[in-house]
C-alpha cells in the first residue's frame, strides 16, 4: 500500500480535463477537481447526465467527429468514465490530445478475451475459461471445464448483464441466442469466499499507489455494499493484489486509476475483470481515504504528485439502487455521508450512495443500522464476517 518512489513535479496553470461520459463518475471527478482549480468539459450522448450540473456537456455520439475535434481543441487531456466507447474514435482523439489511460488499456478492458490472455501472459490467475465461437463450441466446453459454466459476452457486459449460466439443465442454444450471436467466452462458476477489488493508480513518471483491498457484495449483479478496508485481509493477500496490479500497470504503461476485481478463493486471488477508470467500489475513498480515487486519478493524468492512499477509518458504502430512501434518518447519523447523482428513479439504476464511517467495525454497523438503509440477509453475513452481531 502507499506510494512507491516519487520525483517532484510542479503544479502548472489551471488545466481543463475532457471526460468521455458525464455520469456519476464524471460528476465525482469534477467535484474532486474543483478544489485544485481544474476545469472540466464532458462529452455524452445522453441528455440530463449527472455531470451536467457541474460543467458543460457536449451532447453528441462518442464517435461524432466534429464533437471530438471541439473537445480536443478545448482541453489539456482527455479521460473517460466508461469503457463502452468506440475504440477507433478514442484512438483518433488520441492523435490530437493526450488520452489517459491510453487506448491500449481501453482495448484490453473492452474485450474479456484480450483481458484473460493478458492476465495469462502476466501470470495473473484467472477463472478457468475458454474462448468459444459457436453454441457447439460452448457445449463442448461443458466437457472440458469444471461446471457449471457461465457464458459471457466478450464485450459490453456490466453490472451482471451480458452473461448467462448454462449447465446440463439450461440449453446452450438458448443462452447463446439470449446473449447475441457472436464469439464469447465460457468460464467456470467459482465458489469464491468473497469478492475483493483493488483500486490502483499510476502517475506519468511511473509512481504507483494502491488503496487497501475492498470487500464487495453484489445483488442481481449490481454492487450493493462495499466494506473498506476489507476486513480479514492478510498482508500476503494485499501484497499479492498489489503485485498483480503492478504487472498490469507497468505492462500497459498505465496513467490514471485502474480497478481490478478479484475473487478470493481459499486465500488466493483470481482476477475477474478490470476497469480502466475510477470505480463504484472506490467511492468510500471520498471520506474514508487521505486522497480520493477521483482526486488521485486527476493528479495522475495531470502529472501532479499522487496523494496518500491510506485509509482513515473503516467504512461501509451502500449503493442507492432503483429509488432513493428517506434521507432524514441517514443524515441524522454521525459519520454518514450522502451522495446523490441527480438521476431519475428507474429499477436497477444507481441513483446515489451512502458512506458510513466509524472508529471500528462495531461503530460502522451500529451507525449503518441507524440509517435505516435496507441491508439484505446476504449482506448481513458480511457483518458476521467482521465479528459483529447484527442487533
Ligand atoms: P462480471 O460482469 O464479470 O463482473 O460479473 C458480475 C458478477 O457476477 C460478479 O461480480 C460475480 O458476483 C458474478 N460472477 C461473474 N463471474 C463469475 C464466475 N466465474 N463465478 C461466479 N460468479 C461470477
Amino acid at each position: 500500500m502507499g506510494i512507491t518512489s516519487s520525483r517532484p513535479m510542479s503544479i502548472r496553470k489551471s488545466q481543463t480535463v475532457g471526460v468521455l461520459g458525464a455520469g456519476q463518475l464524471g460528476r465525482m471527478l469534477a467535484l474532486a477537481g474543483y478544489p485544485l482549480g481544474i476545469h472540466f468539459s464532458f462529452l455524452d450522448p445522453s441528455g440530463g447526465a449527472p455531470a451536467a450540473e457541474l460543467a458543460p456537456v457536449m451532447h453528441a455520439p462518442y464517435d461524432d467527429e466534429e464533437a471530438l475535434v471541439r473537445l480536443a481543441s478545448s482541453v489539456d487531456v482527455v479521460t473517460y468514465e466508461i469503457e463502452a466507447l468506440p475504440l477507433k474514435a478514442v484512438e483518433s482523439l488520441a492523435q490530437s490530445v493526450p488520452v489517459c489511460p491510453a487506448t491500449s488499456a481501453l482495448a484490453v478492458a473492452q474485450d474479456r478475451l484480450e483481458e484473460k490472455r493478458l492476465c495469462e501472459r502476466l501470470d495473473i490467475p484467472v477463472v478457468p475459461w475458454h474462448p468459444v465461437a459457436s453454441p457447439e463450441e460452448a457445449a463442448e466446453a461443458l466437457t472440458n471445464l469444471p461446471g457449471p459454466l457461465l457464458l459471457k459476452r466478450r464485450r459490453g457486459g456490466y453490472d451482471g448483464r451480458g452473461q448467462s449460466l448454462f449447465d446440463d439443465t439450461v440449453s446452450v442454444e438458448d443462452a447463446w441466442r439470449a446473449l447475441g450471436n457472436e464469439p464469447m467466452i465460457v468460464e467456470s462458476v467459482v465458489d469464491f469466499q468473497r469478492e475483493l477489488s483493488l483500486i490502483a493508480v499510476r502517475g506519468f513518471d511511473g509512481v504507483r499507489a494502491t488503496y487497501p483491498l475492498v470487500e464487495n457484495h453484489h445483488r442481481d449483479g449490481i454492487l450493493r455494499l462495499s466494506l473498506a478496508p476489507a476486513p480479514r485481509v492478510t498482508d500476503g493477500v494485499q501484497r499479492t493484489a498489489e503485485i498483480y496490479a503492478d504487472r498490469l500497470l507497468q505492462h500497459l504503461d498505465y496513467v490514471g486509476v485502474l480497478t481490478i476485481e478479484f475473487f478470493e478463493v481459499a486465500g488466493e486471488l483470481m482476477l475477474n475483470e478490470m476497469a480502466p477508470r475510477v470505480h463504484n467500489s472506490g467511492h468510500w475513498t471520498i471520506e474514508g481515504a487521505e486522497t480520493s480515487q477521483f482526486e488521485n486519478h486527476l493528479r495522475a493524468i495531470l502529472q501532479l504528485p499522487l496523494g496518500s492512499t491510506d485509509a482513515r477509518c473503516p467504512c461501509a458504502m451502500v449503493n442507492l439502487v432503483g429509488d432513493i430512501p428517506l434521507l432524514a434518518p441517514v443524515l441524522h447519523v454521525q459519520g454518514a455521508s450522502v451522495h446523490l447523482y441527480g438521476k431519475e428513479s428507474r429499477p436497477a439504476r444507481k441513483l446515489g450512495h451512502v458512506t458510513v464511517r466509524g472508529r471500528n467495525w462495531e461503530q460502522v454497523w451500529d451507525r449503518l443500522q441507524k440509517t435505516g438503509l435496507a441491508i439484505q440477509p446476504d449482506e448481513l453475513r458480511a457483518c458476521e464476517a467482521v465479528g459483529v452481531e447484527w442487533p
